[in-house]
């Protein structure tokens, strides 16, 4: 098995071994819900390790690389306010000058 990524949380892991299950590459998660019990922080405050099998190892590297570039995308992608005209990064869905919903 190959460390392949760290999710910051578990609903990432999940998101991302969902859709490496897609393209029929099986994925191992550590980390975060291996240690759920009462009291602790939640899981989704906890990084999570993800591996995959040596073999699908180059393919999920494809995959992670392409994924990694969208969500940089997405926190480089500003948006205007149609309210007060402020950009605001993409990541907030509320105009940080007047709290302006983006639509
Ligand atoms: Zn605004």
């Amino acid at each position: 098995m190959k460390f392949l990524y760290l999710a910051e949380s578990n609903i990432e892991a999940q998101i991302i071994k969902h859709k490496l299950q897609q393209q029929n590459i099986k994925s191992y998660i550590s980390g975060g819900n291996l240690h759920i019990a009462i009291g602790e922080l939640p899981t989704s405050e906890l990084y999570v390790k993800m591996y995959v099998d040596n073999n699908d190892y180059e393919d999920a590297l494809v995959f992670i690389k392409d994924y990694k570039k969208k969500i940089e995308e997405q926190l480089n992608t500003k948006w205007s306010c149609s309210e007060c005209n402020e950009t605001s990064p993409y990541s907030i869905s509320t105009c940080w000058n007047c709290g302006f919903e983006r639509l």
